[in-house]
């Protein structure tokens, strides 16, 4: 998946494809390609160092034949790089996991829209603006009147201070999320935190491999724009694919329109419906310009449509309806277009 080290001319991805192709062979016995000596895979074990799909018993054998090989050779590149791209076209394009986990306490998908949901410091929950609004009750049925977190019914911190405190230890205990936000403090320089570029991303790598998706867009960021790091576009775009595979719909919107820029409408739809799936309102309305524009048939947009409609039955709640007309911070989801 990483096009960066360039190896003969041929990158990673095409360089695992041509090794399993050739692990697909009989590996008890082998034969060179020039002189037709026969023998084990120890004795005949020079490679094409290009396509790696033909061996030799050493390497004048090798050389001796590399004019007559060479075009098979670049055929089988050629189809490697095929597949390779076939391949990390059908990961791209596979519908990935939603980007939050559902709910703990109402146990409904959580809503994409930022509103829709909030961290606790306390416990590390994302919990739902519904039961974020609902009134927790004790273990005799009463009301709690204080301010209490929905899931761990531990007091709400009374101060950004005592959040961020709590964060902290919500990183030693390994949450990616608040692993993800310390690198927000550290990249902004914010709530006590020096900017410190280096280890922003260092958050940033941690939190991802935990599986935040969120994490890996913020990576291409420090990539795109050379914080902590050198600029590096193939860099960046490379980790905003793996945040949009990871689920992030950002991404994946972002990825759409890079697509459209280009002219590349089938590539550019593809994603967009993919977010709208994810719950990305931002998306639809893309899909309805590009509808407008011709770029899109109607059949494509009704499809839109009915995608962003699915996601909607999932994330729909009464408890989450109540929360929303009281308070617009608990508004859960977009009309999109
Ligand atoms: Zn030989
Ligand atoms: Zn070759
Ligand atoms: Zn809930
Ligand atoms: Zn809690």
């Amino acid at each position: 998946m990483v096009h960066q080290n360039q190896n003969d001319g041929v990158c990673d991805d095409v360089n695992d494809m041509l090794q399993n192709m050739n692990t697909g062979d009989n590996n008890n016995a082998s034969v060179c390609a020039n002189c037709g000596k026969e023998g084990s895979s120890d004795e005949i074990k020079n490679t094409c160092n290009k396509c790696k799909q033909v061996k030799y018993c050493n390497a004048a054998c090798k050389k001796k034949h590399r004019h007559k090989h060479k075009k098979d050779c670049e055929e089988h590149v050629r189809l490697a790089t095929e597949r390779a791209a076939e391949l990390h076209n059908e990961e791209l394009f596979k519908q990935p996991p939603p980007q939050n986990e559902d709910c703990p306490i109402c146990f409904l998908r959580l809503p994409t829209l930022r509103t829709g949901r909030k961290y606790q410091t306390c416990c590390g929950k994302r919990i739902c603006s519904g039961c974020s609004f609902a009134p927790v009750y004790d273990n005799q049925g009463n009301v709690v009147a204080k301010k209490v977190c929905a899931f761990c019914r531990t007091p709400t911190p009374k101060s950004i201070k005592e959040a961020v405190e709590r964060e902290k230890k919500r990183v030693d205990l390994g949450d990616p999320i608040a692993i993800h936000n310390l690198g927000n403090y550290y990249r902004k320089g914010m709530h006590g935190f020096r900017q410190d570029h280096v280890k922003a991303l260092e958050q940033y790598h941690r939190a991802a491999e935990l599986g935040d998706a969120g994490a890996y867009s913020n990576i291409g960021y420090c990539y795109m724009y050379g914080e902590g790091v050198e600029v590096d576009q193939e860099k960046a775009n490379h980790y905003f694919e793996l945040a949009a595979i990871s689920g992030d719909n950002t991404a994946r919107f972002n990825l759409g329109n890079a697509e459209l820029n280009g002219d590349n409408m089938d590539r550019a739809l593809k994603h967009h419906m993919i977010a709208i799936r994810g719950g990305f309102s931002e998306s639809l309305k893309v899909v309805k310009e590009m509808y407008t524009n011709g770029d899109a048939t109607k059949e494509d947009y009704t499809e839109a449509l009915r995608t962003y409609q699915e996601y909607l039955g999932e994330i729909e709640s009464a408890q989450r309806d109540k929360a929303a007309a009281a308070y617009a911070q608990y508004c859960y989801y977009e009309l999109g277009a």
